[in-house]
């Protein structure tokens, strides 16, 4: 049993029940040190945008609160080089060992390789565990040793192994008097107070996890009815409490199948959801390069035809099309935005208007609270067809279709684009066909409250599917 102090390092694992790293130090039976280092300059590390920053601002300090109800608090650290501030807390509170839980991103496990091996060597005991994945990405392999790149039959291997059940140890004893940087010396929170729509839509604490995870075992039965409409609440919206590690997989996991009303349901719908933020990892730790290229390289030579207005007027909600601009002030308002919704908005950005996928993953990274690197490249590979298991670019979401479907009533859209909730259900999703007398009993003058089509859905098809063709054909020059 140690009797010199334990480091726990906190990183994407903001919680104490069900944390494998916070537990290891516990059955350490030495004094913790629970610390938090904040290094947003570190090398090859991609920085938080905005709204992430006001998450993780909220997720330190409801950790704070946690581990003062067992009697210590966090500590908080500003580094430009984390290895050194270990070494710095190591030498002067005579550390004897520190634990982590994994962070699978390409960058991250190159800090953490020469962290490891750096603390080794110099004697201190390093413990390093999963905490973030169902499963670890590099225990899983297909049948040829090779990492999966086609969802189905990852999921069918994932499903048939064991996954381990949540432990959580409460911490006996704290290192005193060891300095802390205070929380808002770390400049997380907005300096103009744009914030206020996200704090009335998110309790982003652990108590704001467990609530919607039980709202997520009721919904577990309707998940597949009601997954694609985004003006339902049909969705857990758990996805950043899961990205910040307030929340387990497996609590998620077990929680959700235990008490479902119908096993069968939550496991084909709302788990099986879970899988797929898994299989973003797998690719993500397999294939590095994904962050930010092509996961299929040939990709990388497509002619896209960047166009700053056509990025600026989607990134505002302003490209004339119903759905995708309520999705992206959605976006621009709470921090997240309806799956259905980041697959159709993506879609007229990429095919449409012909941007790169990456000018919207930036986009993406930047406003959403739950921007989480493997998810995010692998949902706009998916939708630039250039991803494993992805839809072929030649598939183009019709965004009138797909507003009409998903939002039949117009809800959705009444709700994020305000200026046309006086027109009708059958109006709502093609207001450029209403006519002028119509409109102007709803109070929309269009080219004035709300803009015209950026592209027509039928010259954007066309122009897409041109470039597919001039692509594919210098392909096959080669
Ligand atoms: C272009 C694009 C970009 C995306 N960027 C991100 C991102 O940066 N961060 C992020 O967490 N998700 C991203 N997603 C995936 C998905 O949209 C969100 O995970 C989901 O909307 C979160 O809502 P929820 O928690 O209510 O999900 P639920 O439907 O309740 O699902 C439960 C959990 O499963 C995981 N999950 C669900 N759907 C997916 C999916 N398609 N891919 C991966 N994991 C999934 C999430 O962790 C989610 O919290 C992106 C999707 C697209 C199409």
């Amino acid at each position: 049993m140690a009797s010199k102090p334990t480091i726990v390092w906190f990183r994407r694992d903001l919680r104490l029940e069900d944390n494998p790293a916070w537990n290891w130090a516990v059955k350490q039976g030495g004094p913790i040190i629970p610390l938090y280092i904040h290094a947003p300059q570190q090398e090859g590390v991609w920085q938080r945008g905005g709204a992430s920053n006001w998450w993780l601002h909220h997720a330190l300090k409801d950790l704070d609160a946690q581990l003062q109800e067992q009697g210590s608090h966090l500590i908080i650290r500003a580094s430009k080089n984390p290895l050194q501030t270990l070494l710095k807390l190591i030498d002067t509170h005579e550390v004897e060992n520190i634990s982590w839980n994994r962070c699978y991103e390409p960058s991250q496990v190159k800090h953490d390789t020469k962290t490891k091996k750096a603390l080794q060597d110099l004697g201190i005991e390093t413990h390093s565990a999963n905490g973030a994945l169902l499963l670890d990405p590099h225990s899983i392999r297909n049948k040829s040793g090779k990492p999966f790149q086609v969802f189905t039959p990852f999921w069918k291997h994932c499903r048939a192994l064991e996954l381990s059940k949540p432990e959580s140890l409460v911490g006996k004893s704290f290192a005193s008097n060891v300095d802390s940087d205070s929380l808002d010396s770390l400049e997380l929170l907005p300096t103009i107070p744009w914030d206020k729509t996200m704090s009335s839509f998110w309790e982003p604490t652990r108590k704001g996890a467990l609530s919607l995870l039980k709202e997520a075992i009721h919904k577990s039965s309707h998940y597949e009815t009601l997954r694609d409409i985004p003006s339902t609440d049909g969705t857990s919206r758990l996805s950043p409490y899961l990205h910040f590690g307030q929340i387990s997989p497996q609590e998620f996991f077990h929680t959700v199948r235990e008490h479902c009303p119908d096993r069968e349901k939550a496991d084909t719908g709302i788990l099986r959801q879970l899988y797929w933020r898994e299989f973003a990892a797998h690719l993500l730790y397999h294939f590095q390069h994904s962050q930010d290229l092509a996961l299929k390289p040939e990709y990388d030579r497509f002619p896209w035809d960047f166009n700053e207005d056509y990025l600026r007027a989607w990134q505002r909600g302003q490209t004339g099309f119903p759905i995708v601009d309520a999705g992206m002030r959605q976006l621009w308002q709470t921090g997240w935005m309806h799956n259905r919704v980041r697959m159709i908005a993506g879609s007229l950005l990429v095919k449409h208007l012909l941007q790169p996928w990456q000018e919207g993953a930036r986009w993406f990274w930047d406003t959403l609270v739950d921007a989480d690197l493997g998810n995010n490249s692998m949902g706009w590979q998916w939708v630039a067809g250039s991803g494993a298991d992805a839809s072929p670019y030649f598939r183009i979401f019709n965004p009138i279709i797909q507003g009409k479907k998903f939002d039949p009533n117009g809800e959705y859209v009444k709700k994020w684009v305000p200026e046309l909730s006086g027109l009708s259900k059958n109006q709502i999703h093609t207001p450029w066909e209403v006519t002028p007398i119509e409109l102007a009993s709803a109070g929309v003058t269009l080219g004035k409250d709300y803009p015209h089509p950026i592209v027509s859905h039928e010259d954007g098809r066309q122009a897409a599917l041109d470039a597919y063709a001039s692509y594919k054909q210098q392909a096959s020059d080669k």
